[in-house]
């Protein structure tokens, strides 16, 4: 384990920055051809290396998750949803909180956080069911997990809540716990719902997260009906309650079912308001619009292109790893990546694609780097044996994490 290194790697040409361009080559697939070397913790130079104009290993930086659920991960054996529906996941997941301990969810979350970092991430936001009858003790031992780790990997929180519970007594002093400790407030709107009711527990929501300077993540229509009403009602309810929240939209599937005009003015309204998308292509194409008899064509996932088209930033994510709403994934960004973009159609060399896999969560987890490898960013890899991309999406070959540096062994 050395801190001085020096790797002759292909990037893909939209993840790194080069002082001299001047014989920079791009292969047909987006990857260029570099070498780069690293000091004390810091990738301290990167070139263009004529002698090795053909390197064996691809590098990428080390991923973020934008949207985990470490609190349910490999519960699926136990609670398996073998229906494969989203009302029976839910039910199931309902189930599995009678008996949950603070010792399950801790032993799932250390799992979790352990697979992803031996798969190459660095930072990872995960939602963690949050009910009145959950001890909330649990949330200064999640934090300490968190602490423990923070050496490897960056863990951001997100208490996902039923709305109600945004109200209550309970909610406020879990609001000013997660303040303190850089987390987020989350709840769930999806179809079939009372408008009204619905309303005034988003404004609550809303005020709370303003009181408290919080972010709000929202689970927010992830459908295969009513295109779209989840989201149209929270632009409305912000319009009127003239705050600026951070938000964060995770999943918005069913806006892909909207007719194209009406898509466009959703985008021009989530661009004014800053807010942020999650596309989870994993779970809505396993879970939505489900039909026992009939394989569909509707397949409702965030629009991705049209959303950047409006410069609305888009990360993707993985959502749930082996529990009752995903069956399988390993907290793998290479599993990931080999499924989303071809049943995404999203090409691996265009720049929109990588940055939504890449360094649109970095921005979402308000990360210091945003994974652009550079002269001065941390020497925080994920480098594989490979010389295509069919190489990095044929998940047999050895890969080598770094981790400011030194190998991760
Ligand atoms: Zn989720």
């Amino acid at each position: 384990m050395s801190n001085f290194g020096s790797l002759n790697v292909l990037v893909p040409r939209s993840l790194c920055s080069v002082p001299d361009e001047t014989n920079l080559t791009v292969n047909n697939e987006g990857l260029t051809p570099i070498q780069i070397s690293w000091e004390n913790g810091l990738v301290s130079d990167i070139r263009y290396d004529i002698h090795h104009a053909k390197p064996s290993k691809i590098l990428f930086p080390r991923f973020v998750e934008a949207h985990a659920h470490f609190d349910k991960s490999f519960t699926w054996v136990d609670y398996p949803n073998f229906k494969s529906t989203y009302e029976n996941a839910l039910l199931i997941n309902l189930e599995e909180h009678i008996t949950r301990t603070s010792n399950k969810v801790l032993k799932r979350a250390e799992d979790s956080i352990n697979r992803a970092i031996k798969n190459g991430y660095r930072a990872i936001r995960t939602h963690v069911d949050t009910y009145i009858s959950q001890d909330i003790a649990i949330w200064s031992e999640l934090f300490n997990l968190k602490k423990k780790y923070s050496k490897f990997v960056k863990i951001q929180f997100v208490a996902l809540a039923p709305l109600e519970y945004w109200s209550t007594n309970h909610g406020e002093e879990l609001a000013r716990m997660i303040q303190r400790n850089d987390g987020i407030i989350g709840g769930v709107i999806v179809p079939p719902f009372n408008k009204k009711k619905l309303s005034n527990l988003i404004k609550t929501t809303l005020l709370l997260a303003d009181k408290y300077k919080l972010e709000v993540d929202f689970h927010i229509d992830e459908s295969s009906q009513n295109p779209g009403l989840g989201i149209n009602l929270l632009i409305r309810i912000l319009k009127k309650l003239k705050i600026r929240v951070p938000i964060t939209c995770s999943h918005l599937s069913s806006i892909s079912l909207l007719k194209n005009y009406k898509l466009r003015n959703l985008c021009k309204e989530l661009a004014a308001k800053n807010i942020k998308v999650i596309a989870l292509p994993l779970t809505n194409f396993w879970l939505l619009n489900r039909d026992e008899f009939n394989t569909p064509l509707k397949r409702p996932v965030a629009p991705i292109k049209q959303l950047q088209n409006y410069f609305i930033d888009v990360s993707i994510g993985s959502d749930n790893v082996q529990d009752s709403w995903y069956p399988f994934g390993n907290f793998d960004p290479f599993y990931l990546m080999t499924i989303v973009l071809p049943m995404l159609q999203l090409n691996p060399w265009d720049r929109l694609a990588i940055s939504a896999l890449c360094n649109a969560p970095a921005r979402l987890l308000n990360l210091d780097w945003d994974g652009i490898i550079k002269e001065g960013c941390p020497a925080d890899f994920v480098v594989i044996d490979g010389i295509c991309w069919a190489d990095v999406f044929n998940n047999d070959k050895n890969r080598y994490v770094f981790i400011k540096g030194s190998l991760y062994e």
